[in-house]
């Protein structure tokens, strides 16, 4: 069987020094907020090309945090509307509405999955504060052109990063382009820890003085409460877990990013659309999503034959029960995507056999 995602293969590749990491912060006695999230921090801000990264508790939080702080800086306000794709994870969604502000869904280019500049553009009004631009499946959306937009029109820009680590355009990495870019390191993210993590990038002093308070009970010297915060810390052990393999993601990426090209180069198969790559460092690919309208019958040849496949995602936003009632519009294109959406193992560890077993399967695949 040819797994989807074999997490424990991944992580024994680092295993002595996965351990010497974690040997290091039983011994040093100190488990939240020290050392090891400090250097994370600064490792991974030096990583994207931003100036700070404030590590929080998931990537749930990172999204809630940033938008929570400009409320706090009266950037935001109630009701305020969030351009967002209508095809992306929940989180995205769920963010937006636990700030009290309005999700507006757009339509994405159903060959790219991400948000394009003119679906942007035809949803912008008055009310619109914010783009939230998601880099789905690894890969960066057009960030030059959004960029421009949101100057055009006084928006802040809030990139969703949590599938997109090291991903870059125009010789920007992800993260590093919007007012602030938010990350997950779950276990199963290209950069994952050993359980829950994530992470925002940003240039802002003020909204990463305002974030770091936040996740720490909104105080910033100990026992004074600026604000209502929360406890979203990246503890010491996660830290440190992410400093080993953070050394490691870029060969990671370029092992995704080998499987991806030969799959783009070697899968020919009328009932099956490969997905489109804007640019070759601009994907990363935390996911190869293939398209089909025969995803029933593809999925279970697949498994039939040894190889996992999976749905990224079943259900859009506008269609999960929490939502009923309160994501009005007509998402065609999402639909369109929800229900062709096919992704097949893409991970660092697969083997030249198993991607040839992969390629010579999805060309054998007949009705
Ligand atoms: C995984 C993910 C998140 C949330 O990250 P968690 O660490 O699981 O909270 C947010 N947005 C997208 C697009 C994701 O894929």
């Amino acid at each position: 069987m040819i797994q989807f995602l074999n997490l424990k293969e991944i992580n024994q590749q680092y295993n002595q020094e996965l351990k010497d990491a974690c040997s290091r912060v039983i011994d040093s006695g100190w488990y939240i907020m020290g050392k090891e999230l400090e250097a994370f921090e600064q490792e991974f801000a030096g990583y994207c090309g931003s100036k700070h990264c404030i590590g929080v508790a998931n990537g749930l939080d990172a999204l809630i945090l940033t938008l929570r702080a400009w409320k706090e800086l009266g950037r935001l306000h109630d009701g305020d509307e969030v351009i967002v794709p209508s095809n992306t994870y929940i989180a995205s969604i769920l963010a937006i509405s636990e700030n009290n502000l309005t999700p507006v869904l757009v339509d994405p280019d159903i060959h790219t999955f991400n948000l394009t500049v003119e679906g942007i553009e035809q949803a912008i009004t008055d009310k619109t504060k914010v783009i939230l631009p998601v880099h789905l499946y690894g890969q960066i959306s057009p960030m030059k052109e959004i960029m421009t937009l949101a100057k055009q029109h006084d928006l802040l820009v809030l990139e969703d990063c949590a599938q997109s680590h090291g991903a870059i355009i125009d010789g920007k990495k992800a993260g590093s382009w919007g007012n602030a870019g938010a990350f997950s390191f779950y276990p199963g993210k290209n950069l994952g820890a050993l359980g829950d993590a994530g992470a925002i990038t940003t240039d802002d002093d003020e909204l990463s003085e305002i974030i770091s308070a936040l996740r720490n009970y909104g105080s910033q010297e100990k026992y004074r409460n600026k604000y209502k915060g929360m406890n979203s810390r990246l503890d010491e052990i996660q830290a440190a877990m992410l400093r080993v393999k953070l050394q490691y993601l870029n060969s990671e990426t370029m092992a995704r990013q080998a499987i991806a090209k030969q799959y783009l180069d070697g899968i020919d198969n009328p009932l099956i659309e490969l997905p489109k790559v804007t640019t070759i460092e601009g994907h990363v690919w935390h996911l190869f999503v293939l398209k089909t309208t025969k995803r029933a019958q593809l999925a279970a040849y697949f498994a039939d034959n040894g190889i996992q496949s999976l749905i990224h995602y079943p259900i859009p936003p506008h269609k999960q029960e929490a939502y009923l009632g309160s994501l009005d519009g007509s998402f065609p294109i999402s639909e369109k995507i929800h229900e062709r959406v096919l992704s097949i193992p893409i991970s660092s560890i697969l083997t030249d056999d198993e991607i040839k077993k992969v390629i010579h399967l999805a060309n054998e695949f007949e009705l």
